[in-house]
C-alpha cells in the first residue's frame, strides 16, 4: 500500500488527474458515451460512469491490484501500445488515497457488482447492484489520509478548471465519443460524438470564436498523417486552445508545440499566440509514449523527421490557403473508415477525418489506435489525379525504364514517360497562365471531379524537407523570389545561412526525387529567378526524371492529361500497322 501511495503521488497530482485516468480506462473499455460529475474541484467527489466492456464481478478486486492490467499480452506488445493505461498503477494509487467505489456489469452479464475500499483498507467483497452494462468509478475524498497533499489543493474553482480542461482534452482525442461534464448539478460541457459535423463538435469543445474561422487540414506524406484545425485568423490572446494528439492520446509535448509554433508564428498578428487543434498519426512503433507516469509527453524515434514533417505540412496548407480535406468536408473522407468497424472510443468518422478506432471490446491491446494508422485509403493528397478520363487510356505496366504499356477502350499504347510528364507540365503552365488567382493551392468544390490541372501547383508536402546548400547571398536571393517559388508549389526555409531546406514540392510531380528539385531550383536562380526560368527548369526536370519516376507518378499524369494532349506526341499505338510494320507483313 506504501508503494501505491508512493505512485498516487505520480500519477494523482491533483483531481483533474483522476478525471484523466478514469477517463482513459472508459475509452479503453470501448465506452461510447461517458458522464464525469464532479463536487468540491473533484476534491470531494469524481465520478465518471461509462457504457464500456465492464468489469465481470470476479475481476472486481482485482482491478484494484497494483500492476493488474487486463491490457498487456506480452512483452512484444510493448513496442506497439494502442491502449491509453497499461501500467495497471492507477486505480490501485487511486484508490490508496481516496474512497473508491467500483460498480459494474461485464457485457453480457444479468446484473451488475460493486465493490469499494478505503484508503489502504482491504476492498470490500463484491455484492450484486444495479447498473446498466458498463462502469462507475466513483472516487470520494480524495487525499482524506493524506493532509499535508489535501492542503496543497487549490480552490474548487481552480480544481474544476483543471478537470475541464483534462475532460475537453481527452474528448478532442475521441471525436466518435458523447461525453458530458457535470459541476454539481451544472453541465458544463457537453459533446455529441462527432459525425458529419465536425465544425459544431468542434464549437462544443472549443467554443465558435476558434471553431468558425480555423482552417481545417487533412495532410498526410507516407505513413505521417496530420488532421485537424488551425486558426485562420491571426491567433488569439490568450494559449487557450492549443491542443495536440499523437496516436489518439491527447499530448503536451515541447517538440511538437515547437513546430507548430514555428510554422504558424509567420501568420500571427503581434502579441497574439497561435491556435490549433490537430492530430499527428504515426506508426505506433515511432513513438514512447511510456516515458512520463501521466504521458503529457512522448519520446519520437525520429523526432527531428517528425517536427519537419508538421512544419512542411502546416507550412504547405498556409501557402494553399484552405485545404483539400476542409472543402470535401468529413463525410467525402469516411469512404473507408468503417471498414475496420471500429466502435471504440466513438463509431464513425473520427473528427479528424479520420478512421474510427479500433474496437477495444475485441480483446486487449487494440490496434490501430484511433486515430493511428487510419492512414489508408482516406484520402490521398494526390487523389484529384486519380480520376478523370484519359486519353491515352489506362496503366497496364511498364515495358522498360521511361516507357509505360496503357490501354483504352480500343487499343495498346506505348506511351514515353518523360513525354507524357512535360504534356502535363506544359498543360498545367498554360492553365496557371489563364486562372493565375486561383493557380496555386486550390481544390474543387465537394462531389465533383476536379479537374486536375486547377491543383497542379498546390504545394504538396515532402515527408523529409531535403536540404539546399547555397551561400548565403543566393540563400537569400532565393527567399526573396518567394513569390515566384510559391507559385509553383515550392517552399523553401531557411535552415542556416548557407543552407535552405525544400518543404514542399507541386502536386503535379509529387513523388519525383526531391534533389531533383534542388538542381532544377539551383539551374532557375542562375537564369534569372524568374518565372519564366521556373517553367524551363520545370520541364527539364520533367524531361529528366521520365525514365525514374514510380508508376504512381505515371499513373497520375496518365489521368491528369488533357484531352487535347495529341496522343502522336507522347504514345505510339500498337495497332495494326503497327504490328504489320513490325513484320514487314
Ligand atoms: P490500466 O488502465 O493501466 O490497465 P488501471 O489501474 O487504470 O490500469 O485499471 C486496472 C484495470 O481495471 C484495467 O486494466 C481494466 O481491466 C479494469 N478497468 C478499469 N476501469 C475500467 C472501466 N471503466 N471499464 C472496464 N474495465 C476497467
Ligand atoms: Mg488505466
Amino acid at each position: 500500500m506504501l508503494a501505491n501511495q508512493i505512485a498516487a503521488g505520480e500519477v494523482v497530482e491533483r483531481p483533474a488527474a483522476v478525471v484523466k485516468e478514469l477517463l482513459e480506462n472508459s475509452l479503453d473499455a470501448g465506452a461510447q458515451r461517458i458522464r464525469v460529475d464532479v463536487e468540491g474541484g473533484g476534491a470531494d467527489l469524481v465520478r465518471v460512469r461509462d457504457d464500456g466492456v465492464g468489469i465481470p464481478a470476479d475481476q472486481l478486486a482485482l482491478a484494484l491490484d497494483r500492476h493488474a492490467t487486463s491490457k498487456l499480452a506480452s512483452a512484444d506488445d510493448l513496442g506497439a501500445i494502442a491502449t491509453l493505461g497499461f501500467r495497471g498503477e492507477a486505480l490501485p494509487s487511486i484508490a490508496s488515497v481516496a474512497r473508491v467505489r467500483l460498480v459494474s456489469r461485464a457485457a453480457g452479464a444479468a446484473h451488475g457488482a460493486s465493490i469499494a475500499v478505503d484508503g489502504s483498507a482491504e476492498p470490500t467483497s463484491p455484492l450484486p447492484a444495479q447498473h446498466p452494462p458498463g462502469t462507475t468509478v466513483e472516487v470520494r475524498d480524495l487525499f482524506f489520509n493524506t493532509p499535508a497533499r489535501r492542503r496543497f489543493l487549490r480552490t474548487a474553482r481552480t480544481e474544476t478548471m483543471h478537470i475541464e480542461n483534462a475532460v475537453r482534452r481527452t474528448a478532442l482525442a475521441a471525436p466518435g465519443l458523447g461525453l458530458e461534464l457535470w459541476v454539481g448539478d451544472r453541465r458544463v460541457l457537453f459533446a455529441r460524438p462527432q459525425g458529419t459535423d465536425s465544425r459544431r463538435w468542434l464549437q462544443q469543445l472549443v467554443g465558435r470564436s476558434f471553431a468558425d474561422r480555423a482552417i481545417a487540414l487533412h495532410e498526410r506524406a507516407g505513413s505521417f498523417g496530420l488532421y485537424g484545425w488551425i486558426d485562420g485568423a491571426g491567433g488569439r490572446a490568450h494559449a487557450d486552445v492549443q491542443h495536440l494528439v499523437v496516436n489518439g492520446r491527447p499530448v503536451n509535448d515541447s517538440l511538437l508545440r515547437h513546430a507548430v509554433r514555428s510554422a504558424l508564428a509567420p501568420g500571427l498578428v503581434d502579441g497574439r499566440l497561435p491556435a490549433y487543434v490537430l492530430a499527428l498519426e504515426l506508426p505506433p512503433t515511432g513513438l514512447d509514449v511510456n516515458v512520463h507516469p501521466t504521458k503529457h509527453e512522448v519520446r519520437f524515434h525520429e523526432p527531428r523527421q517528425v517536427h519537419d514533417f508538421i512544419v512542411s505540412t502546416l507550412m504547405a496548407v498556409i501557402a494553399g490557403g484552405q485545404s483539400h480535406a476542409d472543402l470535401l468536408g468529413p463525410s467525402d473522407a469516411s469512404t473507408s473508415p468503417t471498414e475496420r468497424g471500429g466502435s471504440g472510443h466513438g463509431a464513425g468518422v473520427g473528427a479528424y477525418g479520420a478512421p474510427a478506432p479500433a474496437d477495444a471490446r475485441a480483446g486487449r491491446n487494440p490496434a490501430p489506435h484511433p486515430l493511428a494508422g487510419g492512414l489508408r485509403g482516406v484520402m490521398d493528397s494526390t487523389a484529384p489525379y486519380a480520376r478523370g478520363s484519359p486519353a491515352l487510356g489506362r496503366w497496364v505496366r511498364e515495358l522498360a525504364p521511361g516507357y509505360a504499356l496503357t490501354e483504352s477502350v480500343d487499343e495498346l499504347l506505348v506511351v514515353s514517360v518523360s513525354r507524357l510528364g512535360s504534356a502535363c507540365v506544359r498543360a498545367a503552365l498554360v492553365w496557371a497562365e489563364q486562372s493565375p488567382p486561383t493557380a496555386a493551392g486550390t481544390t474543387a468544390p465537394a462531389g465533383e471531379d476536379p479537374p486536375a490541372l486547377e491543383s497542379a501547383w498546390s504545394p504538396h508536402p515532402l515527408l523529409l524537407p531535403h536540404p539546399w546548400a547555397l551561400p548565403g547571398a543566393a540563400a537569400d536571393q532565393v527567399i526573396a523570389a518567394e513569390a515566384t517559388t510559391r507559385a509553383f508549389g515550392l517552399s523553401v526555409r531557411q535552415a542556416a545561412p548557407d543552407e535552405l531546406m525544400l518543404l514542399t514540392v507541386p502536386r503535379l510531380l509529387a513523388g519525383i526525387e526531391p534533389v531533383l528539385f534542388v538542381e532544377a531550383l539551383g539551374s532557375w536562380l542562375e537564369r534569372g529567378a524568374d518565372r519564366k526560368a521556373m517553367e524551363d527548369a520545370l520541364a527539364r526536370l520533367v524531361a529528366q526524371a521520365g525514365a525514374r519516376v514510380g508508376s504512381d507518378i505515371v499513373k497520375r499524369w496518365l489521368a491528369c492529361c488533357p484531352a487535347d494532349v495529341l496522343p502522336d506526341e507522347v504514345a505510339r499505338r500498337l495497332d495494326s500497322t503497327a504490328l504489320m510494320q513490325w513484320f514487314g507483313d
